[in-house]
């Protein structure tokens, strides 16, 4: 968590942090100490993901709360051991994110292998309703899946919330977290 260590530090001497394009802004009323503007340099681009809003309207600020917020919870509320804690705050901040980023999909076309429905096999609606449906044939949905479990494990992880170790086949084999 260094990205966040610096966004940290910087905020505890008075530095306000912003996004500028491609460019990390700071504003300060003091000169900042040199070691903090070192951290921040070396951070860089993971402050930035950091403070950047993605396209589900949450920054890496507030999935980093959010998994922090659901690891406390399971923690002290639900009595685990803070790994299991943390595995299970994990899995949340996957769920969450496929909600977030749901994808739709028009109902005459397979979104895995472009195909029409067949007699024998139908397109059915994978989602939520306020989320919207993906259309899939069902052998087509765990390729699907997976593809789109593994786009959120790396969103999450460019915004510095690793992944824990034996996600998710540890995962699904205990029936989920
Ligand atoms: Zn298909």
């Amino acid at each position: 968590m260094s990205a966040v260590h610096a966004l940290r530090a910087a905020r505890a001497v008075g530095v306000r942090l912003g996004i500028d394009g491609e460019d990390l802004t700071l504003e300060a009323a003091a000169a900042p100490p040199p070691d903090v503007l070192d951290l921040l340099a070396r951070h860089k681009t993971c402050v930035m993901a950091l403070l950047r809003t993605g396209r589900d309207g949450w920054s890496g600020e507030d999935w980093r709360a959010f998994f922090d917020e659901r690891a406390g919870i399971a923690e002290f509320d639900g009595e685990l051991p803070r790994e299991q804690a943390e595995a299970r705050a994990y899995a949340c901040c996957v769920a969450e994110w496929l909600n977030r980023n749901a994808v739709r999909s028009p109902p005459d076309r397979c979104l895995r292998c472009g195909e029409a429905e067949h007699a024998h096999d139908p397109l059915l609606p994978f989602g939520t309703e306020s989320a919207g449906h993906a259309w899939l044939h069902s052998h087509c949905w765990s390729a699907w899946s997976a593809a789109r479990q593994a786009e959120a494990v790396a969103a999450l992880e460019a915004m510095g919330i690793a992944t824990p170790g034996g996600f998710p086949n540890d995962f699904e084999k205990n029936g989920g977290a």
